[in-house]
């Protein structure tokens, strides 16, 4: 049993890295799937959830949406595409926002999520094509 977990683990934990595009857990499931069927929808969310616990991958919180997961675990932030729902990576310095939010606020920051909303290139492109239409 504990053997079959761990395969499943790394079977789980293998196919977010491969992804590498931020997945939802529902996304996650319909690849390992496609390779494992046997490995239930249930499992591969607990899977996940437990990675995301560990700190073996991030959890990606969006504003009214699933969450989406993240097999880069270093602080970044994620912008989010409203039209499509696709997450991609910002890259920003991390650390003086965290000490500049503090200088104003008098709070001491332990931590924060940070949302950005947007249109991904494709949806870009769509746009421009139905605007042309
Ligand atoms: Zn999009
Ligand atoms: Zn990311």
């Amino acid at each position: 049993m504990q053997e079959r977990n761990t395969l499943q683990k790394r079977i789980v934990h293998e196919t977010l890295i491969r992804m590498c595009n931020h997945p939802t857990a529902d996304e996650v499931v319909a690849e390992v799937q496609s390779t494992y069927p046997t490995i239930s929808r249930a499992t591969v969310y607990r899977i996940l959830n437990k990675l995301a616990d560990s700190g073996e991958a991030l959890r990606i919180r969006i504003n009214n949406g699933a969450d989406h997961f993240d097999h880069q675990t270093f602080p970044h932030y994620h912008v989010h595409c409203s039209s499509c729902g696709k997450v991609a990576d910002v890259t920003m310095p991390v650390k003086e926002l965290g000490s500049m939010l503090s200088d104003t606020s008098g709070y001491k920051i332990l931590g924060y999520s940070l949302q950005f909303d947007g249109l991904c290139p494709e949806c870009q492109k769509n746009e421009e094509i139905e605007a042309g239409a």
